[in-house]
């Protein structure tokens, strides 16, 4: 006689009675194919992946607001700092040295100060 198991839905993961064919949460096919599975789990990191890149987006969008009140020579402080925060940023993740991600980091914070000088001395001269 078979054991009947439980089974794991490949599209949402979620757990199903033995005896129903299908998935009660999403209606996936309980023996579905090698590809059908991998197209349900491709489109599942598309999703992931596009909605990393709108987050990404949202904060340049974010960054270009709290440039806007700024005055132009603070603006390029800001966008310097930036630059350098970023460049810290990128070293820290190249480097494998204790030494180099030290200069790395207090170059990120060098430029993380830039950027925070360039906005709390707008807000006390606004
Ligand atoms: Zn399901």
């Amino acid at each position: 006689m078979a054991e009947a198991y439980r089974w794991r839905c490949f599209a949402c993961e979620s757990v199903n009675e033995p005896s129903s064919v299908t998935c009660s949460n999403c209606g996936f096919p309980a023996r579905a194919s090698g590809r059908r599975i991998a197209e349900v789990q491709a489109s599942k990191l598309g999703a992931q992946t596009r909605s990393d890149l709108s987050n990404s987006g949202g904060a340049f969008e974010k960054f270009d607001e709290y440039l806007r009140p700024l005055s132009p020579w603070r603006r390029a402080v800001a966008i310097f700092g930036f630059a350098v925060a970023s460049g810290g940023m990128i070293w820290l993740k190249v480097t494998f040295s204790w030494l180099q991600m030290g200069i790395a980091m207090l170059t990120f914070f060098t430029g993380a100060a830039l950027m925070g000088a360039a906005s709390i001395g707008a807000k006390h001269h606004a």
